[in-house]
């Protein structure tokens, strides 16, 4: 009895506790207007050919202009969305809005093969996410086949059955897939070949290394040989260094982004970047 009082007066008057749980309940109240008041905005960054450098396409991130706190992160605010259902409109949100910013981009540069890819939460999977790729897909003028959507290793592992019905609806309504993170989770690679998967995004900790020879870059280089062998593509993320570039190149990685070639940028300074990048 004594014991259990004790344990509880410690957690009200920890005042670390308190100040986290009074943090993470200001975040919660605030993103709950953030959707209505439209300070969510999308950042681009580019995912360009390794072997020619050229832009393919884009990777969304989602960015909240906080009233207050200025700029914020995915990093700052994610889990207490996921956690309390509300990435559940955002995501529709970002799926809307990502699929009408790259109709604009396709009619500006008709001769390219331009790719949006759009990060995906397990809680979306566990929603009516083929409702929502569709009606996005339907509102916009999109070329088949040009909206990927990422998912990481242990969504897919989580109820592999479910899972892999789920992923070939949405492949049928020619979109692709991505597995995102590749590496760091720990997907059976049994099925692997059995999933309707597009591309493998190799993650920056096995990118960031620049020694010849390194572990890092013999895991790189296992995914980029099993993306191959599976006839998929690999992605490499977190490119920083032309060191990185050259050998990620080497090992035949189709794909890559990452700040040596630019990061996240806003939707007027990524058609900026275009009108650069590519003849129109
Ligand atoms: P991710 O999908 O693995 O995205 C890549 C992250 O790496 C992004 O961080 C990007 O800005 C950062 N990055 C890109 N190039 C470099 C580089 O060269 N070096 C380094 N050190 N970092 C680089 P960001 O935008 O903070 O996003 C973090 C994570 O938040 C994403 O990881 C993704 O899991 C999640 N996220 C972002 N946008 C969305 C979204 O729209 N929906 C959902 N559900 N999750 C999102
Ligand atoms: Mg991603
Ligand atoms: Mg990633
Ligand atoms: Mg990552």
């Amino acid at each position: 009895q004594a014991k259990q009082q004790g344990r509880g007066q410690y957690a009200i008057f920890d005042p670390e506790m308190h100040q986290q749980m009074m943090q993470r309940l200001q975040i919660e109240n605030d993103l709950r207007k953030a959707l209505g008041n439209q300070e969510f905005l999308l950042h681009y960054q580019p995912i360009v050919c390794l072997k020619t450098q050229q832009v393919r396409g884009f990777e969304a991130l989602l960015r909240w202009q906080h009233p207050q706190k200025g700029l914020m992160l995915p990093g700052e605010f994610i889990r207490v969305a996921e956690e309390t259902g509300l990435i559940i409109p955002i995501g529709e949100w970002i799926l809307q809005t990502t699929c009408q910013q790259l109709t604009q981009w396709q009619a500006v540069f008709p001769s390219q093969v331009l790719e949006i890819s759009v990060n995906l939460s397990v809680k979306q999977l566990q929603g009516p996410i083929l409702k929502h790729v569709a009606t996005a897909l339907a509102a916009s003028n999109l070329q088949k086949n040009s909206l990927a959507l990422e998912i990481t290793e242990s969504m897919l592992m989580e109820n592999i059955d479910v899972t892999y019905q789920l992923l070939a609806q949405i492949k049928a309504q020619s979109v692709r897939l991505s597995i995102d993170d590749f590496g760091t989770g720990y997907s059976s690679l049994s099925y692997l070949h059995r999933l309707p998967v597009d591309y493998l995004k190799i993650d920056r900790t096995f990118v960031s290394s620049d020694q010849v020879d390194g572990r890092n870059q013999t895991i790189a280089e296992s995914i980029i040989t099993l993306s191959n062998l599976l006839d998929l593509k690999a992605i490499a993320e977190g490119i920083e260094t032309p060191q990185q570039l050259q050998w990620l190149a080497a090992l035949g990685c189709e794909l890559g982004q990452g700040h040596l070639f630019r990061g996240a940028m806003s939707a007027e300074d990524a058609t900026q970047y275009l009108h650069q990048q590519l003849p129109q």
